[in-house]
C-alpha cells in the first residue's frame, strides 16, 4: 500500500512537468487547428473528468465527515475549543498573509511603471455586504444547500447534526456507525479515484500553458512576480514557523508528503476540490486524527484563503498605484480587514478570489474595473494561490491535533521508502 503511494505521488509529478513541458511545446510550435482538436478530444475531456469524480465527493464527504467530526468531538465545550483554536488560526494567518502581500507590494511597487489598457472589458460584480457572508450561512433548507454545493450552509447544518449526534447518545450510535462506516467508503473511492490523478493533472497543466503562452504574462510580469514572492514568503515564514515552533514538527517532512496535494490544487484551481485528497493526506500521512481533520479541514478549504488574501492584497496596491491613487494607513488597515473577510466569504473554486477582490477595493474606494488589468495572468496565479490556501488549512489541522493530543508524531515522521 505504501509503495503505491510513493509511486502515484512521483507519477504526479511526472504528469505536472509533462504537462508544462507539453504546453509550452504546443504553444511555441503546434499549428492551432491541431492544438484545438487535440485540446478539444483529449486535455479538456480528461481534465473535467478528473476535477468532476474529485468534486462528486465534496459534498458528501463535507456532510459525513463533519457530522462524524463534531459527533466525535462530542462535549460541546471540547468542540468551542477546538473550533474556537481552528477559526483563530485562520483569521490569524489570513491577516498576516495580507499584510505579506502588502508590504512586498509596497517594497516592490509592481504597479508604478503601467499605463492603463483601454482594451480590457471587465463586468464589475456587485461587491457582497459583509453581513451577507453571516447571515447566509444558515440554511433554510439543506437538501437544497446540499444540491448546489453551498459548502457554508453545510458545514453549519453538518455541526449541529453532529453535536445533536453526540446528545441523544446511545440511541444515536447505529446512525453514527454508519456515518463513519460512509465516510471509511468515500476515502476508498477517493484512493481509486487518484489513480487517474496523473493524467488529470497532465491535461489540466498542459491546456493553461499551451493556451496562455507568455504574450498575456509579460506586461504584468512584476505584478505576477510580487504576489508568488508573497506566497512563497508566507509559506516559509508563516507555515513553517508555525509548524516547528509551535508542533516542533519537521517542515521538510511535511511539504514531502504534502507536495502530491499540493500538485493536485494547483492543477485544480479549486481549494474544495482538492479537499478529499487534502483529508486522506493529513490522515494518513501527516497523522491528523481523524476527528480533528474532518472538522478543520472542511472549514479550512471554505473559509481559510491565505494565498487568496495575499492576491487581494498585492493587487490592491497594484490597482492604486496603476490609477495613481496613495492609500492611507487607515484605509490599508480596512484592506486587510475587508481581505480577511473577503477570503471567509471567497468560495473553493477556481477565480472567486478575484470576484471577492470587487469588495476589498470597494471598501477603499478604488476603481472595481481595475480587476481587469490583471484578469488575463489571474489563472496561473490562481492555481498558485489555491495550493497555499490548502497548506495553510493542513498546517492548522496539525497544529489543532498537537494542541489536543491528537497529532500522531510517529505517522507524520515514518516516510515509506520506494
Ligand atoms: N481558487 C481558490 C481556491 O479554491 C479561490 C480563489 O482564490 O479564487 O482556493
Amino acid at each position: 500500500m505504501k509503495e503505491k503511494k510513493v509511486r502515484l505521488t512521483t507519477k504526479i509529478f511526472i504528469g505536472l512537468i509533462a504537462g508544462v513541458v507539453f504546453g509550452l511545446f504546443a504553444n511555441s510550435f503546434l499549428p492551432t487547428d491541431f492544438y484545438n482538436v487535440i485540446e478539444k478530444w483529449i486535455l479538456s475531456p480528461v481534465g473535467t473528468i478528473f476535477i468532476r469524480a474529485i468534486r462528486m465527493l465534496v459534498v458528501p464527504l463535507v456532510l459525513i465527515s463533519l457530522t462524524c467530526g463534531s459527533a466525535g468531538i462530542g462535549d460541546p465545550k471540547k468542540l468551542g475549543r477546538v473550533g474556537g483554536k481552528t477559526i483563530a488560526f485562520y483569521l490569524t494567518t489570513t491577516a498576516i498573509a495580507i499584510t505579506i502581500g502588502l508590504l512586498l507590494a509596497f517594497i516592490i511597487s509592481p504597479g508604478s511603471s503601467i499605463s492603463i489598457p483601454t482594451d480590457v472589458e471587465y463586468q464589475a460584480a456587485e461587491a457582497p455586504f459583509i453581513m451577507d457572508i453571516f447571515v447566509n450561512m444558515v440554511p433554510t433548507n439543506p437538501i437544497n444547500s446540499m444540491a448546489v454545493g453551498e459548502m457554508l450552509q453545510i458545514i453549519v447544518f453538518s455541526i449541529l447534526f453532529g453535536i445533536s449526534l453526540a446528545a441523544v447518545g446511545k440511541k444515536a450510535q447505529p446512525l453514527l456507525d454508519f456515518l463513519h462506516t460512509a465516510n471509511d467508503v468515500l476515502m476508498k473511492m477517493i484512493s481509486l479515484i487518484m489513480t487517474i490523478a496523473p493524467f488529470g493533472v497532465f491535461a489540466l497543466i498542459a491546456k493553461v500553458i499551451a493556451t496562455q503562452g507568455a504574450d498575456v504574462l509579460l506586461p504584468l510580469i512584476k505584478y505576477m512576480l510580487t504576489v508568488l514572492f508573497a506566497l512563497f514568503l508566507h509559506t516559509i515564514l508563516t507555515y513553517t514557523g508555525a509548524l516547528s515552533v509551535i508542533t516542533k514538527a519537521n517542515p521538510i517532512t511535511f511539504f514531502k508528503k504534502f507536495a502530491p496535494t499540493m500538485v493536485v490544487a494547483f492543477s485544480t484551481s479549486s481549494s474544495s476540490a482538492t479537499l478529499p485528497v487534502t483529508m486522506e493526506t493529513a490522515e494518513e500521512e501527516l497523522g491528523v486524527s481523524n476527528e480533528i481533520s474532518s472538522f478543520t479541514l472542511p472549514l479550512g478549504a471554505t473559509i481559510n484563503m491565505d494565498g487568496t488574501a495575499i492576491m487581494q492584497g498585492v493587487a490592491t496596491v497594484f490597482i492604486a498605484q496603476v490609477f495613481g491613487v496613495d492609500l492611507s494607513f487607515s484605509q490599508l488597515l480596512m484592506v486587510i480587514l475587508t481581505a480577511t473577510l473577503a477570503s471567509v466569504g471567497t468560495a473553493g473554486v477556481p477565480g472567486v478570489g478575484l470576484i471577492t477582490l470587487s469588495m476589498v477595493l470597494q471598501s477603499v474606494g478604488l476603481p472595481v474595473e481595475g480587476i481587469a488589468l490583471i484578469i488575463g495572468v489571474d489563472r496561473i496565479l490562481d492555481m498558485t494561490r489555491t495550493a497555499v490556501n490548502i497548506t495553510g488549512d493542513a498546517i492548522c489541522s496539525i497544529v489543532v491535533a498537537n494542541s489536543e493530543g491528537e497529532f500522531d508524531r510517529q505517522r507524520f515522521n515514518n516516510i515509506s521508502e520506494g
